[in-house]
């Protein structure tokens, strides 16, 4: 089939990583201005454009005016159907951010120009490398002063151990930023404000080697321009679209989101270093893309779209085949053969139903609570799974009960289906029931976000004591007896509900002093099933 091939081969899927501020809004909402966009799925969520959200629980984003949940939106350029995950931009993200990368195919970071690698980055940086994705950066806000560009190549390197190869080269910043040269073609885009992108700058294109540069620059910036590209083109990595593909090289741009500066030959740029969709691992081997069978997995379930039913939504990654609206698939985990009925392309705001969707895309199912994270949904008569999502460590733990004793049942129903649907982990003290709970979040505000559901949805008030365990780790090898581990004063055993022993720590270094303890134990800051 020619058009399998055709659309899945235009199909580009990326997510963007930034720490908050940094102006991951703003660069997705520049994308959109260079192609039609055809979903917009949960908007960009530009404090400027809020819109209201449709689920109860989201009231907390609207009261904070921050976005708790990851969207999708696909827009058409050039040829490509780009697909764009963005993923929450609060700092209090969730699991989701994680979960979000696992479906992405690369990732644009987008750092300040005066501010460097942060935090936020640095984690979702760490999940990127170990799914070996391509990285691509976009330095932004050059039109405000910016930091010495070797020093924020320098600190990229350093701080997520990847190598850096500069496409274009900022001349100044700030009031003085003159525009980027192109290390490719040899010329120089000047730059000049659009009047934050509502107008199309007149950008000039001058060759490096035209007289009028000088003039154009300015003899300082052009002669520093000339002793730059000396020095970078002896210094810097040359370009591997190999070692860009294993996620090991950079690509790095400069420019100005916000004044739509540099955005479209990033895009351009980006669109040629990347591929579309490739092969999945899976428990049979990697599995093709084109093939003529759909297949596909969940990253995300969210919850509660409409209060009145306790529905939720199964987003799942495409990764073969074409999707067609009412299409009966296998339910791999379920065991079931199942009918994806009014699959849609969208959360939130606004939803839209989708005929028929294509590897690399990413369509959300409602979801009658059967589905969990990781799960495959295919077509193939020779039934697989794909590899699973892993369990990211959460950072924040807290113990948790239900106020009323009388509620113990809805309570245990409640936490569990959240649990369900990723938002949150739940623990049990080592060796006892279910009597306590122990909750682990990746980002605070998930505490919250737990609390208030429990009331809207459950009727169950809980009472919730924070605990001071910052570092979880599983353990790798299961057949060590944990009675007889040596811990520190710090150390805390729980126990996941499948029995699966954990270790909580306090401090990062007992986790060091606890393997040196107990020789032969394996820790790991991954869940895997
Ligand atoms: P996010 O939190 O990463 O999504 O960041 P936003 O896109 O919301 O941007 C944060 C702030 O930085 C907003 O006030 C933007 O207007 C501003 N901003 C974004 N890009 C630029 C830029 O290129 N230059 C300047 N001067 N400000 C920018």
């Amino acid at each position: 089939m020619a058009d399998l091939r055709e659309e899945i081969e235009k199909r580009r899927t990326f997510a963007i990583i930034s720490h908050p501020d940094a102006g991951k809004t703003t660069l997705t909402e520049k994308f959109l201005l260079y192609g039609g966009a055809i979903n917009l799925a949960g908007s960009v969520k530009g404090k400027a454009t809020a819109r209201h959200a449709v689920s109860d629980w989201m009231e907390i984003e609207k009261e904070r005016g921050i976005s708790v949940t990851s969207s999708v939106l696909q827009f058409n350029y050039d040829g490509y159907c780009i697909n764009i995950l963005d993923t929450p931009g609060h700092q209090d993200f969730s699991e989701d951010t994680y979960r979000t990368l696992m479906a992405a195919d690369s990732a644009v970071m987008v750092i300040d120009a005066s501010k460097g690698v942060e935090a936020q980055t640095r984690k979702l940086f760490k999940v990127c490398v170990m799914r070996h994705i391509p990285i691509f950066t976009f330095i932004n806000k050059m039109d405000r002063d910016a930091n010495d560009t070797f020093e924020l190549l320098d600190d990229i390197e350093k701080e997520l151990g990847i190598e850096t190869c500069p496409i274009n080269w900022p001349i100044g910043s700030g009031k003085d930023f003159k525009g980027v040269y192109d290390r490719n073609t040899k010329k120089v885009m000047t730059f000049s404000d659009t009047l934050k992108g509502t107008k199309e700058g007149e950008q000039k294109e001058i060759d490096i080697d035209d007289p009028a540069l000088k003039e154009e620059l300015g003899e300082d910036y052009w002669s520093q321009l000339m002793d730059e590209i000396e020095l970078l083109d002896g210094a810097s990595a040359e370009f591997d679209q190999d070692m860009v593909s294993k996620g090991e090289l950079s690509p790095v741009f400069f420019g100005s989101a916000l004044t739509n500066f540099g955005v479209e030959t990033f895009l351009q740029h980006f669109l040629k270093m990347t591929y579309s969709p490739l092969p999945r691992n899976s428990d049979i081997g990697p599995i093709d893309p084109f093939s003529e069978d759909f297949s596909a997995f969940v990253f995300k379930i969210q919850a509660n779209m409409n209060k009145a039913h306790r529905d939720r939504i199964a987003f799942m990654r495409i990764c073969s085949g074409k999707f067609e609206a009412g299409m009966e698939v296998m339910h791999i985990q379920g065991g079931k053969k199942i009918r994806l009925a009014q699959p849609q392309q969208m959360m939130a705001q606004e939803r839209h139903i989708v005929e028929e969707a294509y590897a690399g895309d990413i369509i959300g199912v409602f979801d009658p609570g059967i589905f969990s994270i990781g799960d495959t949904i295919e077509t193939s008569a020779k039934p697989f799974r794909y590899e699973g999502i892993p369990t990211f460590a959460p950072e924040h733990f807290a113990r948790v009960r239900q106020v009323d004793t009388m509620k113990r049942k809805q309570f245990v129903k409640g936490i569990t289906q959240i649990a369900q649907e990723g938002a949150i982990q739940i623990f049990q003290e080592y060796h006892t029931g279910m009597e306590e709970i122990i909750v682990g979040v990746v980002g605070v505000l998930q505490f919250d976000v737990l609390k208030y559901r429990l009331e809207n949805e459950y009727n169950v008030e809980i009472h919730m004591e924070n605990l001071p365990y910052e570092h979880i780790r599983w353990i790798k090898n299961k057949e060590l007896d944990l009675d007889k581990l040596t811990g520190t004063s710090d150390m805390k055993k729980i126990q996941d509900l499948k029995g699966n022993p954990l270790l909580l720590f306090i401090n990062a270094w007992s986790v060091g002093m606890v393997l040196d303890r107990n020789e032969g134990l394996e820790l790991e800051e991954f869940g895997r099933d």
